[in-house]
């Protein structure tokens, strides 16, 4: 015997939720399972427990895929505001800490909190500690086989995730059920996520974990991003880091500007006639953090008075701050990231409603689809809008 339902979704994070809640609401019989034994894990761990739930200016330029424009559709049809309504039904407090960027004010739990409301008001019936043994279509209709017993619908939905942080749950269960369906995947790897150094790259740095620096711009290719870095014990971490990491390629040098927003030129010449017998490491010092310029000093430069420097070479001190190339030997790795890029190759999917080209009544939806957020609430807005799009469509 198997229970039939309209809908059977496989996740219950950010986009099998919202999936839910939406099919459930036009009154369609909805299943959703996840094999962890809560929902919405990561949403709970999310924006340093302050889920950054959306963002207020989304775009598919703020998302890396094989397709640039896949995003477009699903992200135009429910909107921050749209989230933002659902975060003002339940009288939840927020704030805009970056530009754009929305966290709550008290916990993420209060974001699970109102996605299980809203799931409970639209009747979906959810279980947890649900593993899938085998999933396949005969016909028109999907069987699933669990560890509660069996399953069989309509539409089944893939929202399991990306591979980010396996201790939450994260598997690679989507992409392996997709490639079973015939889906092609598009390289999946670590995004938004600390780089590390090793050998004579981090041996000058080594002693620098938890120094930080309030503004840098990171450049890779012709992508840059500005804002906060931080020196870890292996390596750099920090928004800056993490936004150019999801762009980083192995074996490349990333470039910094540690402070850009000063021309050091300019004011090292300042300086020298202002100061010119303050040694160079005691003027780093007021314009970075005190170990980063001493470290920064005994790898580069003689430590002598200003005076002594011709202005070629505060020039070439200047560029070396505001053109630092530094080639990182890895990444933190799964453990760490925040997302994983790649994934469910958009090409076979559709834009609108998320379901497969290939098998009718499958979709994918959130992190398994190739498609991958800047750091800054963009992540849960892709996971919103195509669970909106499959949950209106299935
Ligand atoms: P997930 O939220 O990962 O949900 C997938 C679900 O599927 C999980 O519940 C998992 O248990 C379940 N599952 C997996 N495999 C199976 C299986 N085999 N059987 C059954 N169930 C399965 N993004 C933002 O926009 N803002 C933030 O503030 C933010 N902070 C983050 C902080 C951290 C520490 C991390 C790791 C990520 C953060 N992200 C943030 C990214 C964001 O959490 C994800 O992009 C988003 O959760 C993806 O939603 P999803 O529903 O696709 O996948």
């Amino acid at each position: 015997m198997s229970e039939h339902t309209e809908v059977f979704i496989i996740g219950a994070g950010a986009a099998g939720l919202m999936c839910a809640i939406t099919a459930g609401q036009r009154g369609r019989k909805v299943i959703l399972v996840d094999h962890a034994n809560r929902i919405g894990k990561k949403i709970l761990m999310s924006g340093g427990g302050h889920c950054n739930f959306t963002n207020l200016s989304v775009g598919a330029t703020n998302y890396l895929s094989a397709n640039r424009h896949f995003a477009k559709s699903a992200l135009a049809r429910y909107t921050p505001e749209n989230f933002i309504e659902l975060v003002d039904k339940y009288q939840i407090a927020y704030h805009e800490k970056e530009a754009g960027q929305l966290f709550c004010d008290g916990s993420s739990k209060q974001i699970v909190a109102l996605l299980a409301e809203e799931c409970h008001a639209a009747h979906v019936d959810i279980h947890t500690q649900c593993s899938i043994i085998s999933c396949k279509k005969e016909g028109d209709i999907f069987h699933i086989e669990s560890n509660q017993g069996n399953f069989s619908a309509e539409s089944l939905i893939i929202a399991t995730g990306g591979l980010s942080i396996p201790s939450l749950g994260a598997s690679g269960f989507g992409y392996e059920l997709g490639q079973q369906f015939g889906h092609s995947l598009q390289n999946t790897r670590p995004g938004l996520v600390p780089l590390t150094l090793t050998g004579r790259t981090h041996e000058p740095f080594s002693g620098l974990a938890g120094v930080s620096i309030g503004s840098a711009e990171t450049h890779f290719n012709k992508q840059h991003f500005r804002a906060g870095l931080l020196f870890t014990h292996r390596g750099l971490s920090g928004p800056a880091i993490l936004q150019i990491s999801s762009f980083w390629q192995e074996g490349k040098a990333l470039e910094i500007d540690l402070l850009p927003e000063l021309d050091v030129y300019a004011y090292l010449r300042q300086l020298k006639m202002e100061k010119p017998q303050s040694f160079l490491k005691s003027i780093l010092s007021e314009i970075l953090p005190n170990r980063l310029a001493q470290a920064m000093c005994d790898l580069y430069w003689h430590n002598q008075p200003l005076a002594t420097y011709p202005d070629l070479e505060l020039a070439s001190i200047a560029q070396k701050l505001q053109q630092w190339s530094i080639l990182p030997s890895g990444t933190e790795g799964y453990r760490k990231a925040e997302v994983t890029l790649g994934g469910i190759n958009t090409a076979e999917l559709s834009s609108s409603s998320m379901e497969s080209r290939i098998v009718p009544g499958l979709y994918f939806i959130g992190e398994v689809v190739d498609v991958t957020g800047w750091l800054g609430g963009y992540n849960f807005q892709w996971a919103w809008a195509s669970g909106s799009a499959a949950g209106n469509h299935a």
